[in-house]
């Protein structure tokens, strides 16, 4: 007999969730009533984020649906990582085709495990059949005064980037059939393709940056396209020195030089960190990243005006770049 959505919801979500509600000690009720009742700590904002993921949209048709599920939180647990925010809950809207456990066990074990190891609960959601689609939102804390936004950013602060942007862009390419260049050896392949599926979301990072950092954003959609966001929002223009791009060593297997310089400005996908600290927080920042596992690289600066320009070893380039824009690429 198929599984029924009481039973689904019961076996798949209530269960494996409760745990972690009742080890956090700020859910008096979670899922199983019209409504999930939180208690925020008292003098904390409350920061809201929801993303979705659409098959064949935001990952191919026939992922692992472990990846799904990591994903579906990762991406969310990004953005309150790009406003330094405390994460602690989550809801997920979960459209199925069908009742199918193995997948349903295999998601929930990707989001769970991403879920334990940031230490937030699962406390609602809605379930339904359909073409398959997850929105995830995603709830958490900061300061007053503390969150970091995309404005901030002022004329001479320097911009950095976390991670190895890029790596995710080329993963999905392999995930999609790409071919593995001759230089990729089997442990990068590995390594690309977890970049894509399974994305480190900085929240340790984003905590870090409290109190440094004048402006931040997560990278969605691609690294040139995101630092232009954050320019933009801060009413300023941004300089990416190409030269200084931290490219991991198995993306310039799979892309030489080039590639992965295109992959790492306009691939998307890479859940870093793209950061703006005024020169006299810089001693300071250092001493952050010490306690965070992902390195930081600086990869250029802000300057008076609007836009982007891309310098390679100072000289002014005219790299083509464009970010993803869902209303765009159709
Ligand atoms: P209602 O019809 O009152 O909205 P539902 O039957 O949709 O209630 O959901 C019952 C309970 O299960 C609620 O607490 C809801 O938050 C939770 N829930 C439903 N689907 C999910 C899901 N995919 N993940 C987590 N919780 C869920
Ligand atoms: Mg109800």
């Amino acid at each position: 007999m198929p599984l029924g959505e009481f039973e689904l919801i019961e076996r798949y979500f209530r269960r494996p969730a409760d745990a972690m509600c009742r080890q956090r000690g700020d859910v008096p009720l979670g899922i199983g009533d019209d409504a999930a009742l939180l208690a925020p700590p008292a003098g904390q904002q409350l920061v809201a984020a929801l993303d979705t993921l659409v098959e064949g949209r935001h990952f191919p048709a026939g992922s692992p649906p472990r990846s799904i599920g990591h994903r579906a939180l990762a991406v969310n647990l990004s953005d309150l990582a790009a406003m330094g925010a405390d994460p602690a809950w989550f809801l997920l809207a979960m459209t199925l085709p069908a009742a199918d456990e193995v997948f349903l066990e295999e998601f929930v074990r990707g989001l769970l495990q991403l879920a334990a190891e940031h230490g937030v609960a699962l406390v609602g959601g809605d379930t339904t059949a359909g073409p398959l689609a997850v929105s995830v939102q995603a709830l958490g804390f900061v300061a007053p005064g503390e969150a970091l936004q995309r404005a901030g950013a002022r004329a001479g602060d320097l911009l950095y980037v976390s991670g190895t942007p890029g790596d995710a862009a080329a993963g999905l390419r392999l995930a999609m059939g790409e071919a593995a260049a001759p230089a990729l050896d089997e442990s990068q392949r590995r390594w690309l393709l977890d970049r894509f599926h399974f994305p480190a979301p900085r929240v340790a990072l984003g905590r870090e940056l409290r109190g440094i950092a004048s402006a931040c954003i997560d990278v969605s959609d691609g690294l040139a396209d995101d630092a232009g966001k954050l320019a933009a929002a801060s009413g300023s223009a941004v300089v990416l020195e190409l030269e200084r791009l931290p490219l991991s060593a198995a993306l310039l297997a799979q892309a030489g030089t080039a590639g992965a310089t295109h992959l790492a400005l306009t691939g998307g996908d890479d859940y870093e960190l793209c950061f703006t600290v005024p020169p006299a927080r810089a001693g300071a920042l250092a001493a952050r990243l010490a306690n965070v596992k992902c390195t930081a690289t600086r990869i250029g600066r802000i300057e008076a005006g609007s836009g982007i320009m891309l310098l390679d070893h100072g000289a002014p380039t005219a790299q083509s770049f464009t970010g993803f824009d869902h209303f765009r690429s159709r």
